[in-house]
């Protein structure tokens, strides 16, 4: 790609090197290539049961305004927040999905000569905003598919600035304890940053569940992030945001774009902050579709890793992309991690029940049990 173009060869060297992300398969892709219409697709932790008709109806209600720019510092959805999670205003940043959230501290935080740490198995963006700033990662390599905290926290040196945490881990749904996790923070420097991801916290039982925004008071230094894209269902609007000190929110919305999130994203998940019964029928579909598809594994003799989120990641002891290809034959995506080096799994998200179903059906076929 360098021949013809002499600014290629001098772009930033981690940029240069970047491994693109690769999204689930599209529906519409699948359709196109197959002629199939009835395509099942999870393959992108989305919410299986469509937007909330309250959003749609906020949503609506809101076009006729799209002439103007949207709130600059989403006020509404910053208040709905606070009072919420019963923190300031002044430490809520807001994000055009949380993966930007993760970029902005990147950019805060980090330059050539310093270092972001994570771990092997942990989510595809913490490279990308890393190698994107220039830095370097340090990768850990996990303990049960899981991150091994200690481990992450030796190879933390002067030069590292921030840790990627993901809690729930995506693609491998591992949940760290939260006094394993608080332990980790009190051993950190003041001066890392450690973003704990909580993309999936909604999906994780009360009883597993740390009270990480109660920390926030004595860690300066903890900036949680979660997302409206999973347990909301607005992955398509993307908005994300973090809870952290105000002195690091300060920083973050100076790097923020100003008009970031967009007026349709804006009041749809101001609304969906208010729709407990979405949440709720979110969770209820969650832990009875983890019931459904783990007892199928059982069956089919399967081993899978016990997951906090809304996946699972199953283990096929031999190469997965032929399995992978012969679902998308049925019309099943699912998503294959041979990028996250685990190229013997898949990761399937948890459907409605009969989404599931499909999906059981379609692998016993594959498998030919
Ligand atoms: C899905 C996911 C996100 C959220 O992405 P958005 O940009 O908010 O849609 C963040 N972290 C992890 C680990 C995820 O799996």
């Amino acid at each position: 790609m360098s021949c013809c173009n002499a600014l290629f060869d001098l772009a930033q060297l981690g940029v240069k090197q970047l491994v693109p992300y690769v999204p689930g398969k599209p529906i519409e892709e699948l359709e196109r290539e197959l002629g199939l219409s009835h395509i099942v697709k999870l393959a992108s932790n989305e919410s299986p049961l469509g937007v909330s008709p309250k959003v749609l109806a906020a949503i609506s209600q809101v076009l006729p305004d799209l002439t103007r720019y949207p709130d600059g510092s989403g006020f509404k959805l910053k208040t709905a927040l606070a009072e919420k999670y019963a923190v300031n205003v002044n430490q809520l940043t807001l994000g055009n999905g949380s993966n930007e959230i993760l970029e902005l501290v990147a950019r805060t935080f980090l330059s050539p000569e310093l270092n972001a740490v994570f771990s092997q198995h942990a989510f595809a963006v913490y490279p990308i905003v890393t190698q994107a700033a220039g830095a370097s990662a340090r990768v850990v390599p996990a303990r049960d598919y899981g991150h091994d905290l200690p481990a992450m926290l030796a190879v933390v040196d002067d030069k590292t600035r921030i840790v990627f945490i993901a809690n729930p881990n995506n693609p491998t749904g591992t949940l760290l304890t939260p006094a394993t996790l608080k332990a980790f923070l009190q051993a950190l420097p003041s001066t890392v940053a450690c973003v704990l991801d909580e993309a999936y916290s909604e999906f994780v039982a009360a009883e597993h569940k740390a009270d990480t925004i109660s920390w926030l008071a004595d860690f300066p230094n903890l900036i949680i992030t979660r997302t409206f894209s999973k347990a909301y269902g607005l992955a398509g609007l993307r908005v994300g945001y973090s809870l952290s000190s105000p002195e690091i929110a300060d920083l973050l919305n100076r790097v923020r774009q100003p008009f970031n999130n967009n007026s349709l994203a804006l009041v749809a998940a101001e609304t969906a902050l208010h729709d407990a019964d979405y949440l709720q029928s979110a969770i209820t579909t969650n832990n009875q579709g983890m019931a459904q598809l783990t007892a199928a594994f059982a069956g089919l003799g399967l081993a899978w890793i016990p997951s906090a989120g809304n996946f699972v990641t199953f283990d096929l002891k031999c190469p997965a992309m032929p399995v992978y290809e012969a679902l998308l034959q049925r019309g099943v995506i699912v998503r294959p991690i041979g990028v996250y080096e685990m190229p013997n799994h898949l990761r399937v998200s948890i459907g409605t029940e009969q989404e599931n179903a499909v999906f059981i059906d379609a692998l016993k076929a594959v498998l030919d049990v």
